[in-house]
């Protein structure tokens, strides 16, 4: 996949970049290298000032960054300045909050006591450079989700973001550098998915995230398994959201439209399976297909667009092959399915319903405005259907019913259970998931804890 810059709303070739070469690769290396031995030594007040510093100057420039990630991958420009606000949230949130994090955590006086110690203390201390392969979806926040908690931790990063957001992966770069961390504390490396195991495998190189897909995901773990080096992996996502009988049902399905399409559907954390009770399904059905044929599909540089293009001529492709499939196997079309003339990467807002097991749209994640519909009798069918899938990232359920809601949170196969409203991460709860989804989590004190040397000091 070559490294440039393609407008999905398009298809024109804007901006192409050289990969680094060996030497360059080596130098930036080498850099991190030293900048860690530093920083490391670097208190959380002066992390604190820098990512502060990092978090206004993100806000200054949210207007133009906006319409870089807009140009590269499509996103609605409205949605691509909330990603922005978001991300320099993010930052303030580890800024306020890294050090009490990872203060020192002192064991019971008994248990001291008893390993024969004065003093116990666990100490968190940072490892290293660590990698970041990152996703063109939300093409800030995910990589401010892995730098924001690194940064305060002591570790520096090194950026090996998706070929088609170059110039994103760029200016995130140049943020850290004007917000004042020092040189090395966090690299882009513009390189190809074919030059990450030797960067991994560098033994300079600690730890890697990966948020992508999960043969990315697997590529990445394997060769840091073989490395024996840490690793929080973010994966796919097919999220159920389920709507039970005593749900506000005109909410449900008014809040399913943004769950389902948000950034144009592209989200790991969107709801792609939507599992109604057959008492609401008809009424739920009725008001989220009408919603979602109301979108406004266009231009992402037009504020008043819902849905933007695909950011890819291959995600389009990929998409439109699980609905065909689903279709020719005797999936229902309530909406959309039909891919559009012209220029660009665009989709239709589309309701699938009938949809048996066999058909792939079940199994596997769709990466759009896709949305399938299943009518179950009860919360025993609902739950079935919701774990029947090979991811377990988060999950949606509407419901009144205190007794559901416990049955939910007991048996849903997911890393989060968001009752009567959407998946959304916030920088102070964790985020991550089961099953193929991935494991380890991001954000809060579990996300800043994944990259730390989790070290005993004891005392006789
Ligand atoms: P990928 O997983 O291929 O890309 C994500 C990142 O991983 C990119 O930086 C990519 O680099 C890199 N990468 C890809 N393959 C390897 C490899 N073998 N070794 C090391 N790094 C690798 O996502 P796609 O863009 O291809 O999207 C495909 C599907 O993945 C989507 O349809 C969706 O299902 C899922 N996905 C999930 C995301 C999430 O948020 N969980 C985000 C994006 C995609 P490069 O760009 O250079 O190939």
């Amino acid at each position: 996949m070559p490294i440039a810059t393609v407008n999905p709303a398009n298809g024109e070739t804007l901006k192409t970049y050289d990969a680094l070469g060996e030497e360059e690769i080596e130098h930036r290396l080498a850099t991190a290298d030293a900048a860690f031995r530093t920083y490391r030594t670097t208190s959380f007040a002066e992390r604190s000032r820098l990512l502060r510093r990092a978090a206004d100057l993100l806000d200054e420039d949210t207007e133009d960054v906006a319409r870089v990630m807009t140009t590269e991958m499509g996103k609605p420009v409205k949605q691509a300045r909330a990603e922005a606000a978001k991300c320099a949230k993010a930052m303030r949130w580890y800024a306020d909050h890294a050090e009490v994090l990872l203060t020192d955590v002192e064991p019971s006086d008994a248990d001291v006591k008893d390993s024969g110690a004065s003093r116990v203390l666990v100490r968190y201390r940072p490892l290293g450079p660590v990698l970041a392969v990152m996703p063109w979806n939300f093409p800030l926040w995910q990589v401010i989700r892995f730098a924001a908690p690194a940064l305060m931790a002591g570790n520096v990063g090194l950026l090996k973001h998706a070929s088609n957001v170059p110039q994103t992966a760029l200016y995130l770069e140049d943020l850290f550098r004007r917000a004042g961390f020092p040189e090395g504390c966090f690299q882009t490396l513009l390189v190809g998915s074919g030059a990450v195991e030797d960067i991994l495998r560098d033994p300079r190189v600690k730890a890697a995230t990966l948020t992508g897909s999960e043969p990315a995901g697997r590529a990445v773990a394997s060769v840091a398994g073989d490395e024996i080096k840490k690793t929080v992996l973010e994966l796919g996502g097919s999220d159920p959201y389920v709507v039970m009988p005593s749900a506000d049902v005109g909410k449900a399905a008014e809040v399913a439209v943004t769950a389902r399409v948000q950034n144009t559907g592209q989200s790991c954390i969107a709801a792609k399976r939507f599992i109604v009770h057959a008492d609401v399904y008809d009424a739920f059905a009725e008001r989220f297909v009408e919603a979602m044929k109301a979108l406004r599909v266009g231009d992402p540089l037009d504020e008043d667009t819902d849905v933007g293009p695909l950011s890819s001529e291959r995600g389009r492709a990929d998409l439109e092959e699980l609905v065909d499939e689903a279709v020719e196997s005797g999936a229902t079309v309530l909406c959309g399915a039909e891919r559009p003339d012209g220029p660009g990467w665009f989709y239709p807002p589309t309701v699938l319903a009938d949809i048996t097991p066999e058909m792939r749209v079940h199994q596997e994640e769709t990466f759009g405005p896709v949305a399938t519909l299943y009518r179950v009798a009860d919360v025993d069918e609902a739950i079935a259907i919701a774990n029947d899938t090979p991811f377990g990232l988060s999950s949606n359920v509407w419901t009144r019913d205190s007794a559901e809601v416990e049955r939910f949170v007991r048996d849903l196969d997911a890393g989060a259970v968001y009752v009567n409203g959407m998946t959304a991460s916030h920088p102070a709860f964790p985020f991550g998931g089961v099953k193929r989804s991935g494991y380890g989590r991001e954000l809060s004190g579990h996300g800043i804890r994944e990259f730390c040397n989790i070290t005993t000091v004891w005392h006789g």
